[in-house]
């Protein structure tokens, strides 16, 4: 038989370092008290000195590590991070490229962007402004939101499936007062549809809001609580147990739900690259690009993918950073297809976000640097998230031909060699 490698790299490294006894008091709960953190709502010089002394005195770090996480920027702005952070000790710098002009003839991002990228990957700006060079040189992307709505699933329990029933009815008589109670706890969220999903005896109410320019996570929380509330003051059956999310809206993780009914913005972008252009720029033939591509996909299904695409995450994990969108929304965004065909020759690439959370207004957008970067895209404040979400898209489809491309013509690895390692 042969063991799964798995199996004996464990065994192996169980038997380097201890026998039966010794990893037996290693892995179990240790009596004693925690010096635990005093914790800091707000912070103020005396806080983040409080921190540092702390850290200093029982970690490895150093003063030039406190001076880096604490620069004198920092230090003079902290009331500007104060409503995104809690017991704050500075910032952490990731290095931030910019390209374009990335050209995008959306329905709402019209024009010529420059985009800021922040990562610590080298390579990846250089590929994504290598795919807004092309494109860019072919007449740019075409870019639509075709939906809009986040999602919020509160969860009921009752006593058995009939009461639970009763419930829902009652929920789809209410439909209106339930609406109000929600939208009273915003001036722009507004609740687009309620759709029960029942379980047995367990009820999840659909709640997709329209959140304006806000990615609207907060926003659809704080009018799902209020929703809720409703429920347990006026339902004729009282829930046994209620909760505000149940799990099931997809927040923060990829899921069918999600893929299929739209979760945030649906975006689809797409480009038309003439083949001497293909040729010219990204030094391969149409055919090969399909060849890869069509490799590709049949990997994505084979293992299971949700969606088809290559990327998307570089892109939206460096954009989300540079303009101060919530970086761990990229594990629900970063999902969907992108499709490549030949058109007279030419290739036409397209590809469609279903899940793509994205805002230019709250949660991280007013932070000093990442504002700066929403004003770089000049996408910065009210009447801007329905752009900046085609960016997004267009800036997905730049990595997606940029990567089929390298390798296609297998030079995938020799631009990472040339790009990370030989500087
Ligand atoms: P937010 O900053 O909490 O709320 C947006 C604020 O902007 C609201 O006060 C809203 O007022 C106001 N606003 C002003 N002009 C607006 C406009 N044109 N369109 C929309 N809103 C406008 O941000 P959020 O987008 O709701 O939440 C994003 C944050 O939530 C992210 O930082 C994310 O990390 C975090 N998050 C929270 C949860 C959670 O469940 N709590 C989960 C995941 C992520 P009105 O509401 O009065 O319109």
């Amino acid at each position: 038989m042969i063991v799964p490698f798995h199996v004996t790299d464990l065994l192996d490294r169980l038997r380097a370092r201890f026998d039966a006894q010794s990893v037996d008091t290693t892995l179990s709960a240790k009596q004693g008290n925690v010096a635990r953190l005093r914790p800091a709502r707000r912070a103020t010089p005396h806080s983040l000195a409080r921190f540092w002394e702390r850290i200093l005195e029982v970690t490895d770090a150093t003063d030039a590590d406190r001076d880096a996480i604490l620069d004198e920027g920092t230090s003079a702005a902290i009331d500007a991070y104060n409503a995104n952070i809690e017991n704050m000790i500075g910032t952490v710098k990731v290095p931030v490229g910019v390209i374009g002009p990335m050209r995008v003839n959306g329905l709402h991002a019209q024009g010529d962007y420059l985009v800021p990228l922040a990562t610590s990957e080298a390579a990846l700006v250089a590929s994504y402004g290598r795919g807004a060079d092309v494109t860019a040189l072919s007449g740019g992307i075409s870019a639509a939101l075709t939906y809009d709505g986040v999602m919020r699933t509160p969860a009921f329990r009752f006593e058995n499936v009939a009461q639970n029933g009763l419930f829902v009815n009652w929920v789809v008589d209410q439909a209106e007062a339930l609406k109000r109670a929600a939208e009273a706890t915003t001036r722009h969220g507004k609740l687009i549809s309620l759709e029960p999903a029942m379980d047995n005896e367990l009820c999840f109410l659909r709640c997709r809001y329209y959140t304006g320019d806000a990615s609207g996570q907060n926003m659809v929380t704080i009018a799902t609580a209020a929703l809720c509330e409703h429920i347990v003051e006026h339902a004729p059956i009282k829930p046994l147990e209620t909760y505000v999310e149940g799990n099931y809206s997809g927040d923060k993780k990829a899921s069918y739900l999600g893929l299929l009914t739209g979760r945030g913005a649906k975006v689809v972008a797409s480009a038309t690259i003439p083949a001497e252009t293909v040729e010219r720029k990204l030094h391969c033939t149409v055919e090969q690009m399909l060849d890869y591509g069509r490799v590709a996909n049949l990997g994505s299904v084979l293992s299971g993918q949700l969606g088809t695409q290559a990327h998307y995450a570089n892109a939206l994990a460096a954009l989300f950073i540079a303009t101060g969108q919530d970086a761990a929304c990229v594990s629900e965004s970063a999902v969907g297809f992108t499709r490549m065909e030949s058109r007279n020759g030419d290739l036409a690439v397209s590809v469609t976000l279903p899940n793509l959370l994205v805002g230019t207004v709250g949660g991280g957008t007013s932070l000093p640097s990442q504002a700066a970067g929403l004003r770089i895209l000049g996408l910065k404040g009210e009447g801007k998230r329905a752009a900046l979400a085609e960016v997004a898209a267009a800036l997905c489809l730049c990595g997606e031909i940029s990567i089929v491309a390298a390798m296609a013509t297998g030079h995938f690895a020799s631009a990472h060699e040339r790009l990370a390692r030989h500087r």
